[in-house]
């Protein structure tokens, strides 16, 4: 196995369009072979996601049927009780997944009884075994030690697209907020999930942008979903055109290459790719995919546990096992 003294941080926009514009059989050679040498390319990380507060979101995301103000058919829910998302976790745990998310439509954590319920469940999924991970929002230093002091293995922040195209897409908070929080996730010692969405409308060029970013900070985010566009009735975006399934595998084969240690993760969107282009994307490099036993990734679409499961199997894969201690925490 390699280590990350190999890894680069200075990759220069050129590099990553030469890159991403290679003949594209040559693409996922060249980043199959990369991901042979960093990963185990039989092994695809499971994790299931769970919507623990949804919709009536103040954000203006325009990807996003759980914002507010758009008229979308997402019905808005509270905070779940502990109990209950302990037992989605139990659940997710006897069907395979290592990792277990947790998303609260919020703006920003807030300092309050809801914060203190969310403490509950990152011990309490911790003590399961499972990874666990959040995203709720923007996050102050003091919010990121409490988290990782409950356990908290993972936290969750998209980059969402380029700093160039960001205000296109959202205007109630800035690029840097985005950085913001990932630095205090970073300064509390728990690892990153950070990775966006293509199929925005957004060029190339912000493609390569948004990843020049994310493999240029001072350590790899350790996971990098890449999510194609899930598009929402009744969000500005709803009538954009789907994606070509091409353009998800240039991402994915170049997210692999400059960040070779971290999980690359195929993310929305895989209900609308066949198994077959899903076998792409792990070709290129993808080693990680959501599940969800409600067979919706958050609020949209997304494959079943067992349909899932059955495609590792076609294509010889394996749930990839949790391989850390469970985190002490450091409360108990
Ligand atoms: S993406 Fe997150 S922050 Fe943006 S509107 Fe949706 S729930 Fe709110």
């Amino acid at each position: 196995m390699r280590t990350d003294n190999e890894l680069r941080h200075d990759w220069t926009k050129e590099e990553l369009m030469e890159i991403y514009n290679r003949p594209l059989l040559q693409l996922v050679y060249d980043a199959a072979s990369v991901h042979r040498a960093w990963q185990r390319p039989d092994e695809v990380q499971i994790s299931t996601l769970l919507s623990v507060k949804t919709g009536g979101c103040p954000e203006d995301c325009s990807y996003c049927g759980q914002a507010a103000r758009y008229h979308t058919d997402i019905k808005v829910q509270a905070l779940l009780p502990t109990e209950t998302v302990l037992a989605h976790a139990q659940k997710a745990k006897d069907s395979g997944s290592s990792r277990f998310c947790m998303a609260a439509a919020w703006r920003e954590v807030r300092d309050n009884r809801d914060f203190d319920r969310i403490i509950d469940m990152v011990k309490g999924v911790n003590d399961l075994g499972l990874e666990v991970c959040c995203t709720l929002g923007m996050l102050t230093a003091d919010q990121a030690q409490r988290l990782q002091e409950a356990g908290l293995y993972a936290y969750n922040h998209n980059l969402d697209t380029s700093e160039e195209f960001y205000d296109e897409i959202i205007s109630t908070r800035k690029f840097d907020n985005r950085i913001e929080t990932i630095k205090n996730v970073r300064k509390a010692g728990i690892t990153v999930c950070s990775g966006g969405i293509i199929g925005l409308g957004e060029r190339i060029e912000d493609r390569i942008s948004m990843l020049r970013t994310l493999s240029n900070m001072e350590k790899h985010p350790e996971s990098v979903p890449i999510n194609a566009l899930a598009r929402v009735a009744g969000t500005p975006l709803e009538n954009l055109p789907k994606l070509d399934v091409w353009d998800m595998v240039r991402t994915i084969a170049t997210a692999r290459i400059v960040m070779p240690a971290s999980m690359v993760r195929l993310s929305a969107g895989r209900i609308e790719m066949t198994e077959t282009e899903q076998a792409w994307c792990f070709m290129a490099g993808a080693n990680s995919i959501f599940t969800g036993e409600r067979e919706t990734l958050l609020v949209t679409p997304n494959p079943g546990v067992s349909e899932d499961m059955q495609m590792l199997t076609n294509l010889g894969l394996k749930p990839m096992k949790v391989e850390r201690e469970v985190m002490s925490c450091s409360n108990s």
